[in-house]
């Protein structure tokens, strides 16, 4: 099983959407790599000239992450050298590099679940579903998919029942009772479904980090 496969594999038990994480996970190895190893690389300097740069979502990523600051001051030092020369595509025609390799992972990620749905649903989490914008990979009309929508919705109740439980507890009555993990973590997965990425960088409840 490649690499990819058994990654994803391995976000089925936990909280939250599986591919959003593992697509931010092989994110954030990219921009190490983009940062750290191909800074000089000329070829990679020249395309991302063509691309116009990164979509505003994963410059956020690389500011937040900050891989390498001078791998950033160098790269985008370029552009802006580039821009002011009015050599960068316009805003509206940035092709970010990232997101054309997200999209190619996602229908890679969407066939080796339906592959191995039967060996895998087993290990599907209680909190596991798929965000609003993966879930739009799953033909509602596909058996397979189906029923991966079953278990994920199946999930999301279990995130109403957390936040609603949540919510519960600020009442002045019950301030007694504690919070779990989970609970305290649940507008997260919200925010989380709703905006189709991870938003935490820790994770108690689910061990993401
Ligand atoms: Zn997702
Ligand atoms: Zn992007």
């Amino acid at each position: 099983m490649d690499y990819l496969n058994s990654k994803l594999r391995e976000y089925l038990d936990k909280p939250g959407c599986p591919l959003c994480h593992l697509l931010r996970e092989q994110d954030k190895k990219y921009l190490d790599s983009i940062f750290w190893e191909m800074v000089n690389d000329t070829e990679l300097r020249t395309q991302l000239i063509k691309d116009g740069g990164l979509c505003a979502d994963h410059l956020q990523l690389v500011f937040k992450e900050r891989p390498s600051v001078l791998g950033i001051a160098i790269l985008f030092r370029d552009l802006l050298i580039h821009h002011l020369q009015g050599e960068l595509p316009d805003f509206g025609n940035i092709k970010c590099r990232l997101c054309i390799r997200n999209q190619e992972m996602e229908k890679k990620l969407y066939k080796t679940l339906i592959k191995h749905w039967p060996e895998w649903k087993k290990q599907w989490g209680r909190h596991t579903f798929l965000c609003r914008k993966h879930s739009r990979l799953f033909p509602p009309e596909e058996k397979t998919s189906i029923e991966i929508h079953s278990f994920s919705e199946k999930a999301l109740y279990e995130v109403l029942k957390l936040v609603s439980s949540f919510i519960e507890k600020f009442d002045y009555q019950k301030t007694h009772l504690p919070f779990s993990e989970l609970e305290k973590e649940s507008w997260q997965y919200l925010l989380e479904f709703f905006a189709s990425k991870p938003l935490s960088k820790t994770r108690r409840g689910g061990k993401i980090s």
